[in-house]
């Protein structure tokens, strides 16, 4: 877990944790400015690094079991990216202009 950084100040210094929202996510205060957030999360729960990292392993060959393990994704995580990734290539490669 990396320090959060205040959506108002931008500082990563002097930031606490102050309790959980409703949805059951993490929420700091700045000690900095004072202001109360909850560090906005990644689309889908990785860092877009990771995801690419994990599309390419699969590209090269492995298996989607072998590359979850590695990189410490869910599987069906990983299925889901690979999917998403080939369906976004297709739809560009088949996109035919109009007229
Ligand atoms: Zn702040």
């Amino acid at each position: 877990m990396t320090t959060p950084r205040c959506p108002a100040c931008q500082s990563t210094a002097n930031q606490r944790k102050a309790g959980k929202n409703r949805s059951g996510s993490q929420r700091y205060l700045c000690k900095a400015c004072g202001e109360n957030y909850t560090p906005a999360p990644y689309p889908n729960g990785y860092p877009e690094p990771i995801r690419k990292k994990v599309i390419l392993m699969c590209l090269d060959g492995q298996t989607f079991r072998s590359v979850a393990r590695k990189m410490g994704v869910n599987h069906q995580t990983v299925a889901n990216w690979v999917n998403d990734y080939v369906l976004r290539s297709a739809r560009a490669i088949y996109k035919k202009p109009k007229g």
